[in-house]
């Protein structure tokens, strides 16, 4: 038998109506602050990421799903989205056309991790990139944002992390501080570290060893050694961040894995989901549009993912969905009639009514058992002895009212019923 790929996820009907209350938060909350949807293809040119993310990055050197096509093009499936938001902003000249672009995005993304609860190898992503301003509230606006959305989701055991990155030159300089600090100490750091102290220093204080922690403790902090520019926006990003009333703890600690960071990042927690419990992460990127020959362009943004929520609203159960009905099933008492009541199912469908009939020849009773599991708010019967004088009984299926109603008018009936 052939099953769904490793660390790929079929999303089965029953499992749609959380999508679609997550789909609908996304949208409400992305509208209410003026951003508009973006949609770019599934696979770009490898080399957009491979410039974009950083070849030293985990998603680039170890986890992209790249493959050469039958022209010989180099294609990666998109692990993430900024770069193709950046690719198609430079593209199509969208900061001509307006100097600040608020864009958001939900889709699909591929990355080859080991697959475990909360980590797949193609999961959905929503986020969000405004860019062509430095200004730090577009940051905090960042923040609330994805703390809206998951708070009108019903999350509660939230923590959101802030940090800041500096300015390339503040960090360039870090970068040395730290290089010295680990000098001899190197030889006692777990292997992956030992390769991040060559390739992406600051990536060793995500290491999860023991050792590398206790070594890391001690030490000098990237927040300790800000340029002034970076500590003042970081300072008013706090303060925003009271002024919204969202709690936040400042963590020193996050690096974040990706290259193009600089200044503000944050990543929003959830302490319901084991241990891939980052919900959401991003920050601002003020020289990534020029890394991708874009006119130098300021930016900000983060990535949620879906599924890692939906897990944290299963565990938290948050989420009222609203439950499926159905708002008429045609039971049909004479076989003869199925094309009848096919008809009179089309013109109620067309009238936006739901309407479902009988595919399978089933009695009356298993029509009913169907109508039942459907949950339908009412029931027709055609094909009783009333049928001859063009009538058919209507029930109401909550109170088990049932009234004779004329097939003619039948359309005009149902829809004063159902209000539409
Ligand atoms: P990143 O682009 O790595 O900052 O990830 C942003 C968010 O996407 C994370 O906080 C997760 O919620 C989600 N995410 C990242 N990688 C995976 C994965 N392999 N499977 C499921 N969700 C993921």
């Amino acid at each position: 038998m052939i099953k769904a790929v490793t660390g790929t996820k079929d999303i089965l009907p029953d499992e749609i109506p959380a999508w679609k209350v997550v789909e609908k938060t996304i949208e409400r909350i992305f509208r209410n602050f003026n951003y508009k949807e973006i949609r770019t293809p599934v696979f770009e040119e490898t080399s957009l990421f491979a410039r974009g993310i950083g070849e030293e990055t985990d998603i680039v050197g170890k986890e992209m799903y790249s493959f050469t096509d039958r022209s010989e093009n180099n294609i990666t499936l998109k692990p993430e989205m900024t770069a193709s938001v950046v690719r198609a902003f430079i593209e199509h000249s969208l900061g001509k056309q307006q100097s600040l672009n608020k864009l958001y995005y939900v889709s699909p993304m591929f990355r080859q991790e080991r697959p475990q609860a909360g980590r797949l190898r193609q999961f959905h992503q929503f986020g969000a990139e405004a860019l062509g301003s430095t200004s730090v509230y577009l940051d905090v606006e960042m923040i609330q944002m994805a703390y809206e959305i998951l708070k009108e989701l019903g999350l509660k055991d939230l923590n959101v992390k802030i940090n800041s990155l500096g300015t390339p030159e503040s960090r360039n300089l870090y970068k040395e501080k730290l290089r010295k600090f680990l000098s001899d100490k190197k030889d006692k750091l777990s292997e992956d570290s030992r390769k991040r102290f060559e390739k992406n220093i600051l990536r060793i204080f995500d290491s999860k060893d023991e050792k590398d922690k206790k070594i890391m403790k001690d030490a000098p902090l990237l927040l300790d050694n800000l340029d002034n520019e970076s500590k003042d926006s970081f300072e008013i990003v706090k303060e925003t961040l009271k002024l919204s009333e969202i709690p936040f703890k400042v963590d020193p600690y996050l690096v974040r894995g990706l290259d193009y960071y600089t200044k503000t990042t944050f990543e929003i927690v959830s302490g319901k989901v084991g241990s891939q419990n980052a919900l959401c992460g991003g920050g601002r990127y003020d020289l990534l549009v020029e890394q991708l020959e874009g006119e130098p362009t300021p930016g900000v943004g983060f990535a949620a993912g879906i599924e890692r929520i939906l897990l944290a609203c299963e565990n938290e159960k948050t989420l009222n969905l609203p439950e499926n009905k159905i708002d008429l099933f045609i039971a049909c008492l004479n076989d003869e009639l199925a094309g009848k009541v096919f008809e009179i199912a089309l013109n109620l469908r067309r009238k936006n009514i739901s309407v479902e009939c009988d595919y399978l020849n089933r009695s009356l009773k298993a029509q009913m058992r169907e109508a039942n599991r459907l949950k339908a708010k009412y029931v027709l019967f055609v094909g009783g002895d009333e049928y001859k004088n063009g009538l058919a009984n209507l029930k109401n299926m909550e109170t088990s009212e049932q009234r004779l109603v004329s097939l003619n008018k039948i359309d005009s009936i149902l829809l004063e019923v159902f209000n539409v």
